[in-house]
């Protein structure tokens, strides 16, 4: 089913956004104060426009009420972000998400109304972090505050052992919910599959778990 899409703010992230949903087949309104981004944005989404969106009757005018999924993507101004984003709300759109500046940001947004806040410049911080620390480490995604998954590959450590004499859950406290095979992917391992030079495993946990997980079996030393 297609979407209606508002990008509101063509920077680096909502410009990526914009390209991206864009490329997907999506309609996608795009908004920015500044003309130069607008011209960028002309022949990539389907209307491109002018406008400063802390402009009630603007965002009106331009039918923004009848938009399924908005993104604020204004930058460093967090004032009109908190602005547009409560002009959003009291409007009633049904999903409303919010690149935040810092955390205070996030909770702001969060009571005014933004169903969904992210920092894509802090979770990608993570994500590079966690593959610096080890080649075994793929990626790295933050479910909550409290919970991740992580992608590796079976390193030195893993290789030749099963699930249960790795201990993962009983040790660690960490779950394996999927398991890749070359091109074949198991959905549901059992305690007893033995990992393969180049297995990557999907686990989750939660930070602390997955943390010592890596230290003690994915990161070699
Ligand atoms: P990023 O960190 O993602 O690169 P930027 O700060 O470079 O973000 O970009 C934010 C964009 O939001 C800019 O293109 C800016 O013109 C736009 N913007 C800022 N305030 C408003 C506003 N009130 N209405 C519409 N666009 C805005």
């Amino acid at each position: 089913m297609k979407r209606d899409y508002a990008v509101i703010g063509l920077g680096r992230f909502g410009g990526s956004v914009c390209r991206e949903l864009s490329l997907e087949g999506m309609p996608v309104l795009a908004i920015d104060l500044n003309e130069n981004r607008i011209n960028e944005f002309k022949n990539i989404a389907s209307h491109a426009v002018i406008a400063d969106a802390t402009d009630e009757a603007t965002l009106k005018e331009l039918g923004i009420n009848n938009i399924d999924h908005v993104i604020v993507a204004i930058g460093d101004n967090i004032q009109a972000s908190i602005l547009t984003t409560v002009m959003l709300s009291d409007m009633g759109i049904k999903k409303i998400t919010v690149k935040a500046q810092n955390d205070y940001h996030e909770r702001i947004l969060k009571k005014i109304g933004a169903h969904q806040v992210v920092h894509p410049e802090r979770d990608m911080g993570k994500r590079i972090a966690h593959s610096i620390i080890s080649n075994n480490i793929l990626d790295y995604l933050e479910l909550s505050d409290e919970h991740s998954i992580v992608e590796v590959k079976a390193g030195e450590k893993m290789v030749g052992k099963t699930l249960a004499e790795l201990g993962i859950r009983a040790k660690y406290g960490c779950n394996v919910v999927a398991i890749k095979s070359g091109d074949d992917i198991n959905v549901s391992p059992g305690a007893q599959l033995r990992l393969q030079a180049d297995d990557i495993l999907i686990v989750v946990g939660s930070n602390d778990d997955i943390s010592k997980f890596e230290k003690h079996l994915v990161i070699d030393n």
